[in-house]
């Protein structure tokens, strides 16, 4: 059959191929043999489907023809037209046409619709500044345009099928054109995508000698073509010229942007030979891509299409091999992405198939491609995504470069979510302590100035007014300094927007960081080479859109870039790389083929996801209502269901040999019906196999090696012998932390230093050792709001001491403070605020009935105790709420406690903190306020349960107790377990809420650092 389309010769013909039955080298191949047969490959014109598209056509027939003299013209209809316009502009002596791309023209878009006064109905008013709105107002200007609408014909529309956001967007449309044409005075004529192919239609229907008409016109991908297109390929080969289509409606996919697969059946009518006659149609039978068992499933999904497609009977050779075709179901997106990672290894380390001959394809790049991403990079699979693949706002070194410009014009702009995400991308580099550390720091200057703001709200200050940050030079403030200062630099910066970019980029040092990682041997060298594509794809669309909107700022480059969801067309060269899997979507793996396929992400309500497309506006019901149909929303969604089918069919036909299919399955999403399509078993998949990689398998052995009665553990002692030898980190048990040697076995307190003791710290170090050490060391969480509450209250109780009216003193304290609480949400502040109102009214109450003598309120104390360990003093100090005296002249300590729940009466008589007090009272700490060292006990006071009246726990005095010393005992051995040199980590049940499980070996967490 292919034998035939190469010895076409004369007139039109349509030809029929399903995936990989060789469309394109049929094509290649008649190019070729019209070539040797004499034809000048100058008068052989071949199109394309898009850029892309094309360029891939123009490799494949240069490398069949092997010359380098003159070159078939290879073009995609955009570029055809606009060499139509250049050739009509040139012949009036005008200027050359210009191109608008996509981001220009919403640019356009947007300030007409701030400044036009077109009377929009009211269903679509609050959209109008909205990012969807201009993109879907853009779609339908195309629809139209496309169908040759004109302003007043689409208004027509509007009125017939009672759609008055039809009628408002037909003057809309008028506006724009007035606009495009009076920007066309000051150079080239501007066209966007769609007029430029009408454009030059119009041109070369007016004048037909033109262009010198090619011999010869071969048409790829012909299903995916809009009317406007089919019109200049009539203009340029029709009536009965030597035009070849190649086509399949089974994948046609473009019908979002205005394709339309009608033209398979029609062709032959609207392309008839010289003589008058329909033109004739071959079907490519064989498909010579797929092994049989991708082959059987992607042709099982194929029956479900509608219409009589005449190749979907095409078989495959019986001497291809068996094949994959596999669908794996995961319980989550991590299970997914690892599991892909796993399948590729295994088909690269086992099978031995090349990194590029395996494709990961996606429906959506922003919904699965940064997780798989990741997924990949982390198993050290290489990855390749073209920067024009993805968005580059989803790209975080070139989304992080424009918030900080944004953010340095406008610093209203940060807040606490922005100033975090900052602080840790690359620009900041900062990691969690290091911000726990830096709010803490705020916070502690804060509470110095009496004020109780939270940490993000600090955050964002320092931000805004770097001056704030100077005073620090600990590491632990250098990311939020240099995040400051580069927010300065975009501030202070002056000239173009590439200009400003780059003195901003510049200042961040991550060039160099970047460029020496990319070359090194590093497992991130190749995400490093990613990230200065996507910056060099930046600078290059900045250079444009400073070259086309001289005028606009560099706060609308940001916003406008930062706006973008897909991928706009680049002219950025990306850096050349070895082999690696090409991470992509199922639209742009169009055209391609790789031996593993993994299709991911194919759950129902995603792929298909039935929503209609631009429902607001209404771009596919105008295609029908264009075509003289009834916009129906069943047959919108049953011509979504089909085209989101013909998709998933053309995602599955990219393999040759093996087929993977993965959806996640659990309680939010199901895998999608397709999966039931295509007659393969799924395999529910609930554990994952081990991994294929050396850090893996260096675990395992280690694994096998720790256990003494393990029978593989001489195997498992050879291999990693074999292995460190080799270099493989982990490997060595040199590297083996749990093994090493203490860095420092000293105890924390030598002679001659004096070890502190809070009471506070004695109920801490008696409970776990080692959270006291790790707390005590930087391991606290920033102040959270119940913690946040208890200072407020405290602070108000202190107020209270000693006023005429402690009730509205306190009132009046905390109103004026409650403002300043990170409350969570409304609803919560409110419920909050109550609970503080009614903590402050019972703590009145209590104060009223309290009996004994306030002497002081917030008493700082400190006692020295006698030697804990040899030669190592100990002193007891803190802060007391409350010292009281009672009438018979005893001392009596109060602490208030915000919690909801008191402690138990059994542990009050033991309470640490309570003792801690009362031995101070002894050892004569409050002589400042009273002669009394004799106690009288100490109480907590719980103003914060649910009960009508503050909870009171009170400890009896000491030397009322059994035993009279029990408190000084407790106090002196928890003085000498600070002393120590080791910590016991203690399991209670606070470990839930603990700060540093993370760190902790019997938590579970944190084992793998102590191991
Ligand atoms: S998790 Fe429990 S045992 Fe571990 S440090 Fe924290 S409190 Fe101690």
């Amino acid at each position: 059959m292919q034998q035939r389309i190469v010895d076409h010769r004369a007139g039109p013909l349509l030809v029929h191929g399903g995936p990989g039955t060789g469309k394109t080298t049929a094509l290649v191949e008649a190019v070729a043999a019209r070539v040797e047969a004499g034809t000048a490959p100058h008068r052989i014109l071949v199109l394309g489907f898009g850029r892309r598209g094309a360029s891939r056509l123009r490799h494949r027939i240069t490398s069949r023809l092997n010359r380098t003299g003159a070159e078939v013209s290879v073009h995609s209809f955009p570029a055809l037209a606009f060499a139509v316009l250049r050739l009509a502009a040139l012949r009036r002596d005008a200027p050359p046409p210009r191109l608008l791309k996509g981001p220009e023209q919403d640019l356009m878009i947007r300030e007409l619709l701030a400044s036009d006064e077109v009377p929009w109905p009211d269903s679509v008013k609050p959209a109008l500044s909205t990012r969807a709105f201009i993109e879907q107002l853009r779609d339908l200007m195309h629809r139209a345009t496309e169908r040759g609408l004109s302003a007043r014909q689409l208004s027509d529309l509007g009125v017939r099928f009672d759609r008055p956001e039809w009628v408002a967007a037909a003057k809309f449309l008028s506006r724009y054109v007035d606009v495009l044409a009076m920007s066309s005075l000051t150079g080239g004529t501007a066209y966007d995508s769609a007029e430029i192919i009408r454009a030059a239609s119009h041109e070369l229907a007016e004048d037909p000698q033109l262009i010198r008409r090619p011999e010869f016109v071969f048409v790829d991908e012909l299903q995916d073509t809009d009317p406007a297109q089919l019109e200049l390929l009539r203009l340029v080969a029709g009536d009965g010229g030597n035009l070849i289509g190649f086509g399949d409606a089974d994948s046609a996919t473009y019908g979002f942007r205005g394709g339309d697969a009608t033209i398979m059946r029609e062709f032959a009518s609207l392309f008839p030979t010289a003589a008058g006659v329909p033109a004739p149609e071959v079907t490519l039978p064989v498909c010579h891509r797929s092994a049989h068992a991708p082959h059987r499933a992607t042709a099982a999904v194929a029956t479900r299409l509608r219409g009589g497609t005449r190749h979907r009977g095409h078989r495959t050779p019986d001497e291809v091999g068996e094949g994959v075709a596999r669908i794996a179901v995961l319980p989550s997106g991590t299970h997914q992405a690892t599991f892909i990672a796993q399948s590729l290894r295994r088909a690269h380390l086992i099978d031995g198939v090349p990194w590029s001959q395996m494709a990961v394809l996606v429906k959506s790049p922003s919904e699965h491609l940064p997780q798989i991403e990741r997924g990949l990079r982390h198993a050290g699979v290489p990855v390749r995504i073209a920067a024009d693949d993805t968005a580059l706002s989803a790209k975080p070194i070139v989304a992080r470069l424009l918030t900080i410009i944004q953010c340095g014009l406008d610093p209203e702009l940060i807040d606490e979510p922005t100033a975090v995400s900052l602080l840790h991308s690359p620009y900041g580099g900062a990691d969690a302590l290091t911000e726990r550390r830096l709010r803490q720091e705020l916070r502690r200057r804060a509470m110095r100035d009496d004020s109780f703001r939270n940490s993000g709200e600090l955050l964002v200050e320092a931000l805004r007014r770097p001056e704030l940050l100077g005073e620090f030079e600990e590491d632990w403030a250098r990311p939020a300094q240099r995040i400051a200062g580069l927010m300065e630099r975009a501030r202070q910066a002056t000239g173009t927007v590439e200009s400003i970019l780059w003195q901003v980029w510049s200042d961040s040092g991550l060039s160099e960081q970047l460029s020496r990682r990319a070359v090194s041997t590093d497992r991130r060298a190749a995400a490093a080479d990613d990230d200065l594509d996507a910056m060099m794809a930046l600078f290059d669309w900045a250079a444009e859109f400073t070259d086309r909107l001289p005028g606009a700022g560099c706060d609308v480059f940001c916003a406008h870039v930062l706006e973008q969801v897909l991928p706009a067309d680049s002219l950025a060269q990306q850096a050349l790389r070895g082999e690696a899997v090409r991470l992509t979507t199922a639209h742009q793996a169009k055209g391609r083929e790789w031996e593993l396929v993994v299709v991911a992400g194919v759950q129902e309500g995603r792929w298909p996801n039935l929503r209609p497309r631009g429902s607001l506006m209404g771009a596919e019901q105008l295609v029908d209502a264009a075509a003289g149909h009834s916009p129906d929303q069943l047959n919108m969604i049953s011509s979504l269901l089909e085209e989101e089918r013909r998709l998933f069919h053309a995602a599955c036909g990219r393999a040759r040999d093996r087929l993977l299919i993965t959806a996640i399955g659990d309680d939010d999403s199901q895998p999608s019906r397709f999966l039931d399509e295509m007659g393969v078993d799924s395999e529910v998949i609930t554990t994952l196999p081990a991994p294929l990689s050396l850090p893996a398998l260096v675990a395992r052995l280690r694994d096998h090696v720790c256990r003494a009665d393990d029978p593989k553990r001489p195997a498992a002692l050879a291999a990693l012998h074999r292995l460190a030898a080799e270099g493989v980190p982990g490997a060595d048990p040199g590297d083996w932390w749990g093994l090493r040697a203490l860095s420092d076995d000293r105890a924390l307190h030598l002679p001659g230093e004096r070890v502190r003791v809070s009471p506070s710290t004695i109920e801490r170090l008696d409970q776990c050792g080692l959270r006291w050490i790790l707390e005590r060391h930087g391991g606290t969480e920033t102040a959270s709001l119940p913690q946040q509450v208890g200072n407020l209250v405290h602070a108000a109780a202190e107020a209270a001491a000693g006023a005429d009216d402690p009730g509205e003193t306190m009132r009046t304290f905390v109103d004026r403070r409650l403002g300043l609480l990170p409350f969570e949400a409304p609803w919560k502040a409110a419920q909050d605020t109550r609970r503080i109102s009614a903590m402050v009214e019972k703590f009145s109450t209590w104060l009223a009935g309290n009996d004994r003598t306030l002497l002081a309120a917030e008493a700082q104390f400190t006692v020295t105790l006698p030697e804990v360990a040899p030669g190592v003093s100990a002193e007891l100090s803190g802060i007391v709420d409350r010292l009281e005296q009672d009438r018979a002249g005893r001392l009596h300590v109060i602490d208030i406690k915000t919690a909801k729940t008191p402690v138990s009466l059994d542990e009050t008589r033991q309470h640490p903190q309570l003792a801690a007090y009362q031995l101070a009272v002894e050892a004569g700490a409050f002589t400042e306020w009273s002669d009394s060292t004799e106690t009288g006990g100490a109480s907590l006071v719980y103003p914060g349960t649910s009960a009508n009246s503050a909870a009171v726990r009170v400890q009896p005095a000491l030397p009322e107790s059994a035993d009279p010393d029990w408190a000084k005992n407790k106090v002196t051995e928890v003085a000498q377990r600070m002393t120590g040199s080791t910590f016991l980590a203690v399991h209670t049940k606070k470990c839930d809420t603990c700060a540093v499980k993370q760190c902790c070996p019997i938590s579970g967490r944190g084992r793998s650092v102590t191991d």
